[in-house]
């Protein structure tokens, strides 16, 4: 990244030779605290791909990941001995904080008394009630991830509208789901870089258009073969892009008139209250999808729905007699024993109030400590918050959508900050610059985070142009 010509006088900017110097020093460093991880990954890459058994283990800045030995809280242990504040949090699935001690004793509860049987317990009843009362949807259903949650819910609005495409934002994450595996190029639909579309019509299965575009929506929407719009009240999977005013309002009633269902996918916005967005802005979701930190580490994920969601499930599942038709929806694994009983755990015991109080009220610290850190070292990036989720944007305003955004991306800059910090015993997650806070993090654990960031930038800016 070199000085943008509009660049403000006293801007600091990182040169391109100054990153690349940067990232090289802090790789020795890097590796030479972590031998052993070094050795391991040696012998796990003659049966794992990268040495690592989910390919997105392999995005973090260094050569080879750190081997997490064990954790509590905020606070992560590597078999190398180094200790880290965790700020990346399994990407949101440890929002609560790790190693949570009435989570593990209900899971080996369960596991010790039988985990999984093809029929109900009675925390599947908690678990619906109290999810009815935090997103006011009266139905849920089960699911063993998010991605799972997405597929099933864009289903049921196929099967309700019988119309085929699903309407999602430019720069979207829902999951690993085909059909939304698309960009915009140039303004018109392109399978994901990356992503053949594997026989997928995607023209005929999907309709891509940028978040906060609600002139898009209405021209989208007017064709009357959208059968969903997918959307996170928030867009946080490319830096993080909030609604405009008025945004949520047009597309709930635009999806409305047009008879087009809507689902609010809560994965990662559920960091902004005990009812996610969803509460915080009144949203009214047909469905809504939440996975990742309602199973604290356990593959789960659930999906709620209005009644009339609910009939159309009902009317789907319907076989003569006694027969239910099983295909389409669910798994062996979902809503078992095990997943019900942690669900309600996490629910009831850390998904609270004042968990998200204190989650919050210490995210709001870390944001105004951030800020002050870019102001000292003179760099024109914002700090931007949502929740307990901070987000550093390599920008001074905010993007309004997901090409603004990549435009503030610089790959190399972000992971020479990463892995500074990593170095400096802080883990932010490996896919932009996000800082979730987990409610065990400490007031000094926040200000020596603020002073890492500080340091790595006053190393990896130059200094000010005049
Ligand atoms: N929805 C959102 C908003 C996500 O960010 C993700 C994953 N990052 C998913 C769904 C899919 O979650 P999972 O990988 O647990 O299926």
């Amino acid at each position: 990244m070199t000085p943008a010509p509009d660049a403000g006088v006293g801007t600091r900017r990182p040169s391109p030779d100054r990153v690349r110097e940067r990232l090289e020093a802090e790789e020795r460093l890097f590796q030479e605290r972590h031998p052993a991880a070094e050795l391991f990954n040696e012998r796990a890459r003659r049966h794992l791909p990268r040495g690592v058994p989910l390919h997105w283990m392999a995005q973090w800045p260094s050569a080879y990941p750190i081997q997490v030995i064990g954790a509590s809280g905020a606070q992560v242990v590597d078999v190398d001995g180094n200790d880290y504040v965790d700020f990346c949090l399994g990407d949101s699935a440890a929002m609560f904080g790790h190693g949570l001690t009435d989570v593990a004793d209900a899971a080996r509860d369960r596991l010790a008394t039988g985990a999984t049987f093809m029929l109900p317990t009675s925390d599947a009843a908690d678990v619906a009630e109290d999810l009815a009362d935090r997103f006011g949807l009266p139905h849920w259903q089960f699911a063993t991830s998010a991605s799972d949650a997405n597929r099933f819910a864009i289903r049921l609005a196929r099967i309700a509208t019988g119309r085929p495409r699903v309407l999602v934002f430019n720069g979207k994450y829902h999951g690993c789901i085909d059909e939304t595996h698309v960009t915009l190029v140039d303004g018109r639909l392109a399978p994901q870089p990356g992503i053949p579309p594997l026989g997928l019509d995607l023209d005929r299965t999907t309709v891509v258009i940028e978040f906060n575009d609600v002139d898009a929506i209405s021209h989208a929407l007017a064709a009357g073969d959208v059968a969903c719009v997918l959307t996170e009240p928030a867009m946080t999977n490319c830096s993080m892009i909030v609604p405009q005013p008025g945004f949520h309002e047009a597309l709930r009633d635009l999806t409305r008139a047009a008879g087009a269902l809507l689902i609010i996918d809560e994965t990662h916005t559920f960091c902004a209250g005990p009812g996610g967005m969803t509460r915080t802005h009144g949203l009214e979701p047909d469905l809504l999808t939440l996975g990742k930190s309602i199973g604290a580490g356990l593959p789960l994920a659930v999906y709620g729905m209005t009644d009339s969601m609910a009939e159309t499930l009902r009317g789907y599942t319907t076989q003569s007699g006694r027969t239910i038709n099983h295909f389409g929806f669910g798994g062996t694994l979902v809503g078992d024993a095990l997943a019900t009983r942690v669900a309600s755990v996490v629910l009831q015991a850390h998904a609270t109030a004042a968990n998200f109080d204190r989650m919050i009220g210490a995210a709001s610290r870390l944001q105004a400590a951030l800020s002050s850190v870019m102001a000292r070292c003179q760099t024109d990036w914002s700090v931007t918050r949502l929740g307990c989720r901070v987000e550093i944007v390599l920008a001074p305003d905010l993007p309004l959508n997901a090409t603004a955004a990549r435009a503030t991306r610089a790959p190399d800059v972000e992971a020479a900050i990463r892995l500074a910090l990593m170095n400096r015993g802080f883990l932010l997650t490996p896919f932009h610059l996000m800082a979730l806070v987990c409610p065990q993090v400490t007031d000094p654990q926040i200000e020596d985070f603020a002073t890492a960031v500080g340091e790595v930038l006053d190393q990896l800016l130059d200094p000010s142009h005049t």
